[in-house]
């Protein structure tokens, strides 16, 4: 059976000159490889105990219902700018190609409630940060980060310090 890094393609130079962008169409295009990534997602929440798992737009998406929906939770999505329709908190973020602002409805999360953070990828770790801000602000308590791949030079486990990170592979 593959592994899963056998399964990401490395694309040098994209989206800019020097970055090495690791692609995840090449996972999900594969039905094992596809199997593969959620499960061992998956794995890293055995023995956590959480009410609620929370994706960022658009691969956190991808990775987090999937994941939700075999742990049976719930799923909060956060979103880019200006798509929720509801009252929503929104938080600014700095990213690794430029700025952003992301949204959750204010009644996404409820006050006490154990959360969940899935994405596809961990660079800086600024979107992540973000997200806990927002939990945090409506009363949430992040109990776990779980992540596909990590870009460990980027250093975004230092910025999450405090927080139960983990992801299923890593980049130097
Ligand atoms: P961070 O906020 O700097 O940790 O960046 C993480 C976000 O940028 C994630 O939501 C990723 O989807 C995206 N990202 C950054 N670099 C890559 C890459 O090499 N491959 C895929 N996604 C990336």
């Amino acid at each position: 059976m593959k592994k899963i890094e056998e399964y990401v393609r490395s694309i040098p130079d994209f989206p800019e000159p020097g970055i090495i962008f690791r692609d995840i169409t090449s996972v999900l295009n594969d039905a094992e490889g596809l199997q593969l990534a959620i499960d061992s997602m998956d794995d890293l929440l055995k023995g956590v105990d959480f009410d609620v798992v929370v994706g960022t737009e658009s691969r956190g998406f991808i990775f987090g219902v999937p994941i939700a929906y075999k742990e049976k939770k719930p799923f909060v999505p956060v979103r880019k700018k200006g798509k929720l329709p509801l009252e929503t908190i929104s938080q600014d973020y700095d990213l690794e190609y430029g700025s952003a602002t992301i949204e959750m409805h204010k009644d996404s999360i409820k006050p006490g409630q154990k959360v969940v953070i899935v994405d596809d990828l961990i660079a800086t770790g600024g979107t992540v940060e973000a997200c806990i801000k927002m939990i945090e602000r409506l009363g949430g308590e992040v109990v776990k980060v779980i992540f596909l791949m990590e870009l460990k030079g980027l250093k975004g486990r230092e910025r999450l310090k405090g927080y139960d990170v983990a992801s299923v592979i890593s980049y130097e």
